[in-house]
């Protein structure tokens, strides 16, 4: 007799700890200040603590834990776990692991993108028709007997088949038609084999994340993918020496892929049923309680919020797994909508907070606790859910009454904008001949904001934090930063300035402290990559800025040059996509009422005698809808709101906006909307390939980055040269701009000296061969 589904579970766990115990363990190993045994038996200490503190919030029951466990990445430790990547050894060692992660002196890394719509980024395996593949299973039957040594029953973790490949990418080498899916078939033997493996081992559950089949993809199609997850699913169900599997299909709701899945008939189904899935697709739970009823499968009905931080209406959620219940879905599970990797820890940790917001928020243990409570209401026991419910309905309650939350200045003046697209007077062309005024060169020079984060600004501001820097004296190394920053620009001749953003520890983080309706957390940490981790904003109500934010620093570095020095804002979509956001309002109102406070910012700089503002929108592709019929209206709200920041801005002000992270592809229309005077953007790496796609919409004046300032090497003149002459076949002379791809915070001193000096010869060499 195999063990039944759990009554409730989750998706997927923090990996790095709750003191970022991995992140430090894995820094001192890759600095040489711990060896690998010490780092080794670290590793294995934080997962047995998670295990532990994860049977403490009540998920004792046989396989309810999920091992999701990785050192660096779960796409990468599934890649290697199945064979995928490392070729024919029988085992990938620490060294050749974190090579694979890092890259070292012979190998680049493999590349690094987002993780559907979320702020983690994975690893890309590289795939071809000769990629050897080769299952090693040991390594997940070393975890689950870990786990079952220190007592707990675990539940093993692989990213499934399907989304595994569709999120590879072809090897360099490979034929140009060649998809990475054309190796399904292989690729299922291979998790035949490990789960005949896990089997041998006596592990009765299984898990398999296929989130590919909810988001429109560039490698293929919905019906596509549905019909490779069919045929994956039926091949490994039909194995009999298996465990019983959970397949689950986190971030958004099926649509084909709901019946292939289920007619594969795998022993449990987990969906997303979060609340703003449901909002999107509102026909979910029907659609998912018709396939499901009659069959033999547990739901797991993820309606837990694993994506946002705010307290679930367990009322509400409650009636949402009732409805299924009702519809004829009789083996009913609770999980959460998607792995609590990507929220903190504990609320119960962030003593600074305001009492109230503390109450209003969830993240990973207090989410347990809600989907606790949820599968005890369920099946009657309502006595044992009380605490939870009553901690839920007062949520609820205070929140929705809550001042902090509502800004009936902010509603009346966001509610008196004009509906729909705003477009900036005049257009483009009056304002070029505005900002002649400006007096610049040909192909100017400039940079994207940030100049390196020294060793002492750091300790400057920790020292601040911990009441060592008086307010006085941290200012005034901040000033100095500043000095020092514009002196340097001087001395290398470059044209248009920047502040270098000294103050700022994070571009998001720092709007989001000086903006009314944010509150922030000290331990809200989340894994972005590997040992990097984020401590997002939240936004928990109206937004507005009580005071100029970025003036004095701008005046202050303005006073120090003749030249001109750029304002520096970050955009609405960028702030929203790199904090929690709420769940009351749709992003857009957010996103109208940022920008409204930048625009009072922008309006502030002019005032200061700052003619040029930047603002940053790194972020606008990632926020992208993983489902193309939500793509517009999305671009839409994102567009205006950026467009609300420079609305009102003089003709003679001229706007730059910044973006980052490559594949503009789909959305190079909307940066083309924005509207901005100056576009900069992430070029190097593919060459200048994207200034090919431009056509006559693109209106604006462009610098696309010749220096690749994510690695510390120094870019030549000859090759700097080479990169302005590409850009100048797609661009015409008088709108072409040179600066690098990104922000310089991340880079030393001495590298960014010499390139920027190597940028500047190479665009003086340009111009005379003009
Ligand atoms: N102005 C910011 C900086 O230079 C932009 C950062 C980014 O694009 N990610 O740091
Ligand atoms: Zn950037």
């Amino acid at each position: 007799m195999s063990a039944a589904f759990p009554t409730f579970t989750i998706e997927g766990y923090p990996r790095v700890g709750a003191n970022r115990e991995l992140k430090k363990a894995l820094e001192s190993f890759w600095s040489g200040r711990i060896d690998e045994a010490t780092f080794v038996s670290s590793a294995h200490s934080i997962r047995l603590e998670n295990y532990a503190r994860l049977r403490d919030l009540g998920l004792d029951q046989d396989y309810s834990i999920p091992a999701d466990v990785a050192l660096y990445d779960q796409v990468l430790e599934t890649a290697v776990t199945v064979g995928l990547i490392g070729g024919d050894a029988a085992d990938i060692d620490l060294t050749e692991y974190f090579a694979l992660a890092r890259g070292n002196s012979e190998r680049a890394p493999l590349e690094m993108t987002k993780w559907f719509d979320t702020n983690y980024h994975y690893l890309v395996p590289e795939v071809s028709d000769d990629t050897v593949i080769t299952p090693r299973p040991q390594r997940i039957i070393d975890i689950v007997n870990e786990a079952k040594a220190a007592g707990h029953v675990v539940r093993p973790f692989l990213v499934g088949p399907v989304t595994l490949l569709a999120l590879s990418k072809p090897t360099e080498d490979a034929a140009a038609d060649f998809s990475p899916l054309a190796r399904l078939e292989d690729l299922i033997a291979a998790y035949q084999t490990v789960l005949a493996a896990l089997a041998e081992a006596g592990v009765e559950w299984v898990q398999l994340a296929e989130p590919a089949l909810v988001a429109d993809l560039t490698i293929a199609n919905d019906e596509h993918l549905a019909a490779d997850a069919s045929f994956a699913y039926r091949a490994i169900l039909a194995e009999e020496n298996r465990p019983q599997v959970l397949v689950t299909s986190p971030y958004g709701s099926l649509r084909q892929g709901l019946d292939a899945l289920v007619s594969a008939n795998p022993e449990a189904l987990q969906v997303d049923l979060a609340p703003v899935t449901l909002a999107n697709d509102p026909t979910y739970v029907s659609r998912v309680a018709a396939a499901v009823e009659g069959t033999d499968i547990t739901l797991a009905a993820g309606v837990i919020d694993g994506r946002n931080i705010w307290a679930a209406d367990l009322r509400e959620r409650l009636g949402v797994l009732e409805t299924l219940k009702e519809a004829g879905v009789d083996k009913l599970s609770v999980t959460t909508s998607v792995s609590l990797q990507h929220v903190p820890h504990s609320v119960a940790v962030e003593t600074a907070l305001p009492v109230d917001v503390a109450g209003w928020l969830s993240f990973a243990d207090e989410k347990i606790t809600e989907a606790k409570a949820l599968a005890a209401a369920l099946d009657g026991g309502a006595v044992a859910a009380a605490d939870a419910f009553a901690r839920s309905d007062r949520a609820v309650r205070t929140r929705s009454e809550s001042a902090r939350t509502h800004n009936q200045a902010v509603q009346d003046r966001v509610a008196a904008l004009p509906d729909g697209q705003v477009a900036r007077q005049p257009e483009f062309a009056g304002r070029v001949e505005a900002q002649k005024a400006l007096g610049l060169p040909q192909l100017p020079t400039t940079t994207i904001g940030s100049f390196p984060q020294t060793p002492e600004i750091r300790k400057a501001r920790a020292d601040h934090r911990n009441g060592n820097l008086t307010d006085e004296q941290y200012t005034q190394a901040l000033k100095d930063e500043v000095k020092s920053v514009i002196d340097l620009q001087e001395r290398l001749g470059i044209d248009v300035l920047v502040h270098g953003e000294p103050e700022r520890n994070d571009m998001v983080q720092y709007f989001a402290e000086l903006l009314d309706g944010f509150v922030t957390t000290e331990h809200g940490w989340v894994q972005s990559y590997g040992s990097r981790c984020t401590r997002p904003s939240i936004v928990v109500g109206d937004v507005s800025r009580p005071a100029p934010m970025t003036v004095e620093w701008a005046k202050y570095a303005q006073s120090l040059s003749d030249k001109h020095v750029k304002g520096m804002l970050t955009g609405p979509v960028t702030i929203l996509a790199w904090s929690f956001t709420r769940d009351d309002v749709p992003k857009s109102v957010s996103a109208d009422q940022i920008g409204v406070a930048l625009a009072d910012e922008v309006a502030d700089l002019e005032a200061a005698g700052i003619d040029i503002i930047q603002i940053d929108e790194p972020a606008l592709r990632e926020l992208l809808p993983l489902r193309a019929e939500d793509r517009p209206a999305y671009l839409d709200w994102a567009v205006r709101s950026f467009r609300l920041v420079s609305l009102d801005a003089k003709p003679e002000t001229q706007i730059h906006t910044h973006l980052c992270y490559s594949e503009f592809g789909q959305i190079i229309d909307a940066v083309a909307a924005l509207d901005a005077d100056v576009t900069s953007i992430e070029a190097a790496r593919s060459r200048m390939e994207l200034l090919a796609d431009l056509d006559e919409s693109f209106h604006s004046e462009i610098g696309p980055g010749i220096w690749d300032i994510h690695s510390p090497r120094v870019p030549d003149v000859a090759e700097l040269t080479e990169l302005i002459k590409a850009a100048l076949v797609n661009v015409p002379t008088d709108r072409l701009w040179v600066n690098p791809d990104c922000g310089l915070k991340t880079r030393g001193y001495a590298e960014t000296e010499q390139s920027l000096r190597n940028m500047v010869l190479a665009r003086d060499l340009v111009v005379e061969s003009l």
